[in-house]
């Protein structure tokens, strides 16, 4: 099924920025050998100061960068980190087409430290280690069977999705019912900022999930805990609240318990039939299926699902687009109207090139556990290199999942607006797929 046929895929009243007009050219189209330094010095102008100076300090020409991939001047006879390089080769001998300096839009899960306890670990990817990451950031956490991770609740809404094993997810509403359920490899969760809510580990070998905060700066280490705001009322007090007497406050937690081993809980119908009229049943914070639900895309290439308020309508801020990439199969040239992409690789290798005003591009390499992110609005691609099927999550914050193709853009431009711009005849430009694929090839 073709993506535009859903209408999904459709962008809605974007204006595209003149500067993307000012990329250089790629000669794989059979265009003359790209910008001449003074179009190129005269487009800097245009898009002002701090970009001329960015691009002037970057004295790299076309030339040099075509003939660095077959001579000797990439030739490197100092200190290498061998095996960095052969995890990215694009950033060692980049493509001619890169240009310029972008800030780091790259980053692994394996380079940050896990805080392990007794129960599993947690390790987390935010605009601390990814500074563009302004709008989401990333936690993977592992639990093993029956451990939880503590009843606690937080400023951030809560997006996850699980990458392996069960376990069992609790949120309370501000209305006294809570929702119980229990989730499974490819099943989401969705819980709003202040809701308090638990996970736990279920039998067999535990869970490991990715969660995702729509906020850049969020920490793991921020969050409102109920051992520690119980330990940190007065005795008498808690008296009057809950009517616990000194003797029981003192047998409650001293220390955080963050993650910790626990039983295995009893089935979850017992847990349900507990709540009796509490529990809740209209709001869905859970979505089964997430990776083998019908995709929104699929052609030769591959499929895109995608899950936000739509389908999914306690995901209130958060739009996730699950990819599958064939071996050398491309997520189409496109850019996103309405956020900046937050990416998680799950599975196989790859590379995306990024494209920014300026006439900067730059591109890199990903594998399984990496996170990528791409600038609001910045061009894109995402291409399989490996020799296993990609799959990486697209997430925005936003309610709704939007993209704009490049090919589909070219399709709508009448005769002789595409010929002045493309300086192609008109017979090539009309080969371009005339639709949003969303995944090449079609
Ligand atoms: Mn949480
Ligand atoms: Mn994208």
């Amino acid at each position: 099924m073709a993506a535009d046929q859903s209408g999904v895929f459709s962008g809605e009243g974007f204006a595209p920025d003149d500067h993307t007009q000012d990329a250089p050219s790629d000669p794989a189209n059979n265009r003359p050998n790209g910008v001449s330094r003074r179009e190129f010095v005269g487009a800097a102008a245009v898009a002002g100061a701090t970009l001329i100076s960015a691009a002037g300090a970057f004295g790299q020409s076309r030339s040099d960068l075509e003939a660095g991939r077959s001579d000797d001047y990439a030739s490197d006879p100092g200190p290498e980190n061998d095996a960095l390089l052969a995890l990215n080769p694009d950033p060692n001998r980049p493509p001619f087409t890169d240009r310029g300096t972008l800030p780091p839009f790259w980053y692994g899960f394996a380079l940050t430290p896990k805080r392990l306890q007794a129960g599993g670990w947690t390790h987390q990817v935010t605009e601390r280690e990814l500074p563009l990451s302004k709008d989401l950031a990333g936690v993977n956490m592992r639990l093993t069977a029956g451990s939880f991770r503590e009843l606690h609740w937080h400023l951030a809404d809560e997006w996850a999705i699980m990458l392996a094993g069960k376990a069992r997810v609790s949120v309370m509403q501000p209305n006294g019912k809570m929702f119980i359920d229990d989730v499974e490899k490819g099943d989401l969760w969705y819980f709003p900022a202040g809701y308090p809510h638990s996970i736990q580990g279920l039998e067999g070998a535990g869970c490991e999930f990715l969660l995702v905060f729509d906020q850049g700066d969020f920490s793991e280490d921020d969050t409102f805990l109920l051992s520690e705001m119980l330990a940190h009322i007065p005795p008498e007090v808690i008296q009057k609240n809950m009517g616990w007497s000194r003797q029981e406050w003192d047998q409650l937690p001293a220390e955080t318990l963050y993650i910790f081993p626990a039983e295995l809980p009893g089935p979850i119908e017992n847990d349900k039939r507990f709540l009796g009229s509490r529990l809740e049943t209209e709001n869905q914070y859970t979505f089964h299926g997430a990776m083998t639900m019908k995709p929104l895309a699929e052609t030769a290439g591959g499929s895109a699902r995608v899950i936000d308020s739509r389908n999914f309508p306690a995901s209130r801020n958060i739009a996730t687009g699950i990819v599958t990439l064939r071996p050398g199969a491309l997520r189409e040239l496109h850019w996103h109207p309405n956020g900046s992409e937050w990416q998680y690789w799950i599975q196989g290798k790859g590379r995306m090139t990024v494209t920014m005003t300026g006439a900067r591009a730059r591109t890199v390499d990903f594998n399984a556990g990496d996170v990528g992110l791409v600038p609001n609005m910045a061009g894109h691609y995402i291409e399989n290199t490996g020799s296993e099927d990609v799959i990486f999550l697209e997430m925005f914050k936003t309610s709704r999942y939007q993209s704009i193709s490049v090919n589909e853009w070219i399709a709508r431009m009448p005769d002789k607006m595409a010929q002045v711009h493309l300086k192609l005849p008109l017979s090539p430009i009309r080969r371009v797929p005339a639709s949003q694929y969303v995944v090449l090839p079609k």
